[in-house]
């Protein structure tokens, strides 16, 4: 097992950043001998998802002390170069047969074997994602099924059996306290399908987080669409949310239209007047969006969008698309690495100059940072800024 703290310095290399990228961009193939059991139980809750909101077909890992979640999945997998093998007790990552190093998969959570009052398990409630309990909270959307449905987005593959499709705000507050007493969970992420065309999901979203809050008293970040009128914003605060993930997808509008013709709808210019105002009620660093690369979209348009946002205190969540099976884009390419590692570069350069910072993070996507490798390359700017401070930058385990 990797001392995590001590490899902070080398996660700074090129060779990791590299491989991070690759990770993300390739997905790793799992052999047969590695004992997922941990952490994939035969009852069905995942250390790696197949549908839904968040991090679907993503298996949680640490790799080089970085928790990072990647493709497993998806027929493009079986492509990728990476793969975890099992020797004597210890899973090793492996490019083609060079040995990459020991990775740490999450042990299965504890709450993964209990079960509500009236038998329902709390998987099917909420999951753990490293150190963050998050859950989709109405598992529909008013676009899917329609021509507005987003085509990267998989939120109602994940019905039947896999969970349940409105979780209540008690619900939730159990399993979370749970999760924060058992599993070491640190921060709360809820979010949830566009619900109608007014609040879009964002009021019974923020009415789970206050009981949620209530229970646990843990950070939260709550994701919903733009909604119709703002001050929904002030009511989604007072229930005790501590940051918002409002999601645009892509700053290049003509992608915009192509792949997610209802989130279009709004605009571009529509996601910034709600981050404005979204700004305003949580803070500088508290409103984070999706930017997911690799949908045909030009890259000066996404580089200008991730400016803006980040001036106004707006964190830019940069994530390769992971085509799902099963999903619109389920044939989709990955896209290229360098591409990847060229945006994260420049979006990480934006970041800083706006003095965002992802360790500032209470909840959410830009807190866990496991979908993206945009921290390894804040930490990299960071230690060239100042080279005394990269102990400060040890990572989480
Ligand atoms: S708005 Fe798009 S991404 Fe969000 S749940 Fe609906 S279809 Fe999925």
């Amino acid at each position: 097992m990797p001392d995590h703290a001590s490899r902070s310095h080398d996660l700074l290399d090129l060779d990791d950043r590299q491989l991070l990228v690759e990770l993300q961009s390739f997905g790793v193939r799992v052999a047969e001998e590695v004992d997922l059991d941990l952490v994939e139980m035969a009852a069905g809750a995942p250390s790696s998802r197949r549908g839904g909101a968040g991090p679907s077909d993503a298996l949680f890992l640490w790799v080089r002390g970085l928790p990072l979640t990647v493709p497993k999945h998806s027929g493009y997998v079986g492509g990728s170069p990476y793969e975890i093998r099992s020797s004597g007790g210890t899973d090793l990552l492996y490019r083609g047969e060079e040995l990459v190093g020991p990775v740490r998969l999450p042990r299965r959570p504890r709450i993964y074997d209990m079960e509500t009052a009236d038998g329902i398990p709390y998987w099917k409630i909420a999951l753990l994602h490293l150190d963050s309990i998050a859950s989709t909270v109405v598992q529909r959307c008013i676009y899917w099924g329609t021509p507005e449905q987003c085509h990267f987005c998989g939120i109602e593959l994940t019905r039947g059996e896999q969970t349940i499709p409105v979780k209540t705000p008690a619900q939730l507050a159990e399993v979370c306290t749970a999760a924060r007493d058992l599993d070491h969970a640190v921060d709360v992420t809820l979010t949830t399908g566009s619900l109608n065309r007014r609040d879009r999901g964002a009021l019974y979203i923020s009415r789970c987080a206050a009981a949620v809050k209530e229970a646990s008293g843990l950070p939260i970040q709550v994701q919903f669409e733009p909604p119709d009128d703002l001050r929904v914003l002030d009511e989604v605060h007072r229930a005790g949310v501590d940051a918002v993930g409002i999601h645009i997808e892509t700053f290049d509008p003509a992608v915009l239209a192509r792949v997610a013709a209802g989130k279009a709808q709004c605009g571009v210019e529509g996601y910034f007047s709600t981050w404005e105002r979204a700004v305003e009620v949580f803070g500088r660093g508290a409103v984070t969006t999706y930017v997911l690369l690799g949908m045909g979209e030009d890259p000066a348009l996404i580089e200008e969008g991730c400016r803006r946002a980040t001036e106004m205190g707006v964190y830019p969540f940069v994530v390769p698309l992971r085509p799902v099976p099963g999903t619109l884009m389920e044939n989709a390419e990955p896209p290229d690495a360098d591409y990847v590692a060229s945006m994260y570069r420049s979006v990480s350069a934006m970041i800083a100059d706006a003095g965002l910072d992802h360790t500032a993070a209470k909840a959410g996507c830009a807190r866990c940072q496991a979908c993206s490798g945009l921290s390894a390359w804040e930490r990299l700017t960071k230690k060239e800024e100042s080279p005394d401070v990269a102990d400060f930058f040890s990572v989480r385990t």
